[in-house]
């Protein structure tokens, strides 16, 4: 059972999602640097996909050099502050840590990280001096981590660079998707708008390419076009009653509730069906929106869940309960609304979910939210002449993040098919190094 209110005002919706990583002190930051064993070849450095010299940045916060630190964070990853408090840590940096082998906890590198970064916005410290122009433009389509990691990275070169978002505030999922116990909105949109006074690029919000004479425009007035658009909307399931009223998709839900907050209102009983970290975020936010019961459905074992261990320790520590082995049949309802989901439970064969004849059940509920993957944007993709995509309709692209269109390069979960924002910076960042080369900008 969840233990929140339903909030009924901004500051009650910030207490039911207050930070799973608020922001250090001076003194814990301190003393945090001071436990760093600044290792020689460090694991915490490989295992971040943006390669951060954390040990440095840890040595100079440890030496109160807290903007130095920050530049050199911002140096690897141009979402610095974000990732800071978005990223699996305990996956990555902090999971590779040499305090895992033993009984001490971990460096805390992700609140580090976002400490010194923090400071760096707070001051609107500027760290690198953009050169004139070079006469080239390259337009990014998305302002999602892809997109803006790429415009930073060209920037540094003079290109100009012309951003065009389909919302109305940039960052894509680190503002619209992420759950907000981990980021706020204003710290996520602040470290938007330093990046966008310190790199100069423009952004064109509202803007959404899609027609043909949208690509047609970008490709006269452009010498390359970066593809930063990340996926679409929840996949649907294919079942019975997925139309009715209060059916949702978790990408639509989590994304409507981080632009209106308290302004939801989660009804008793919801049904959440998946079993990956959108699921898990969807089924906590969800409990912490007030929701008395919450109920986590997936078609496999505990064990198979894609989602990572912490995410589902998240959603358990707020009530949610998990139910595995079943799947949905049916969305039942009464006078055109969700009234509960007929499951059969399941069995793993040979790693495959097979139905258990004759244990259909009915769980009953006022909502159900749908975590069962996000559809790629096709349509569009192929209004691009000669771009190619892979059979799951992601963009297929070379080590270079050039596509099968040499003017197109791409990144992000329109080519990965859905990672973290840290994998985003850095592929939108590695794209803009290829873009440098193509154009023929010599790269130190
Ligand atoms: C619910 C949810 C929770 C997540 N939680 C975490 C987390 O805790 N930690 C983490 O590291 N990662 C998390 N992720 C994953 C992470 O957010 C993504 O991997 C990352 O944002 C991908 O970056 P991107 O730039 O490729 O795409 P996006 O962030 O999706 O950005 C794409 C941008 O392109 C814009 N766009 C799309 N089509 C067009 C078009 N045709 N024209 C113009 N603009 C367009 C979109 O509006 C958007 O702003 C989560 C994802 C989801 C769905
Ligand atoms: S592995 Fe841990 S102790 Fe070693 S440098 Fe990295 S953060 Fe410091």
């Amino acid at each position: 059972m969840s233990e929140f209110k339903r909030p009924a005002s901004e500051a009650a919706f910030s207490e039911n999602f207050s930070q799973i990583k608020p922001l250090m002190s001076q003194t814990e930051a301190y003393y945090e640097s001071s436990r760093c064993l600044f290792c020689y070849d460090a694991p915490c450095i490989k295992a971040c996909p943006t390669g951060i010299d954390i040990p440095l940045f840890i040595r100079q916060i440890n030496s109160k050099n807290e903007l130095g630190a920050a530049k050199t964070i911002y140096n690897s990853n141009y979402f610095g502050y974000a990732c800071g408090k978005v990223c699996p840590t305990s996956e990555l940096c902090e999971g590779a840590c040499v305090y895992t082998n033993t009984d001490v906890k971990p460096i805390e590198i992700g609140r580090l990280q976002s400490f010194a970064t923090g400071k760096a916005i707070s001051s609107n410290k500027k760290f690198y001096a953009i050169p004139k122009s070079n006469g080239m433009k390259v337009a990014v389509i998305g302002a999602g981590p892809a997109g803006i990691s790429c415009a930073c990275e060209l920037r540094q070169d003079g290109f100009e660079v012309d951003i065009f978002e389909a919302k109305e505030n940039p960052s894509g999922l680190t503002v619209h998707g992420v759950a907000p116990y981990k980021i706020t909105n204003e710290e996520a949109l602040d470290e938007m708008e330093y990046l966008q006074k310190q790199f100069g690029y423009t952004v064109h919000y509202s803007k959404t390419i899609d027609s043909g004479n949208d690509i047609r425009l970008l490709e006269e007035n452009y010498a390359a076009i970066f593809i930063g658009i990340g996926l679409g909307g929840t996949s649907d399931l294919k079942i019975k009653g997925e139309e009715l009223e209060n059916v949702f998709g978790a990408v639509e839900f989590v994304q409507h509730l981080r632009m209106n907050h308290h302004k939801i209102v989660v009804p008793e009983k919801v049904i959440v069906l998946g079993g990956g970290n959108t699921a898990m975020d969807a089924a906590s936010e969800s409990a912490r929106m007030g929701a008395s019961e919450v109920i986590l459905a997936y078609r496999r074992s505990k064990e198979e869940k894609p989602a990572y261990e912490f995410e589902y320790d998240l959603a358990k520590e707020v009530g949610v309960k998990g139910i595995f082995n079943v799947a949905p049949m049916e969305i039942l309802g009464k006078d055109g609304k969700v009234a509960g989901v007929k499951f059969i439970r399941t069995e793993t064969i040979n790693g495959k979910p097979s139905s258990i004849e004759g244990s259909e059940f009915i769980e009953d509920c006022d909502w159900v939210i749908k975590a069962t993957g996000q559809s790629k944007q096709i349509g569009f993709l192929e209004r691009i002449e000669g771009i190619q995509l892979n059979a799951n309709g992601t963009i297929a692209v070379n080590d270079h993040f050039q596509t099968s269109n040499k003017k197109y390069f791409a990144a992000g979960d329109a080519v990965s098919g859905g990672e973290e924002v840290v994998n985003a910076v850095a592929n939108g960042t590695n794209a803009a190094i290829a873009i440098k080369n193509y154009l023929g900008v010599r790269i130190p």
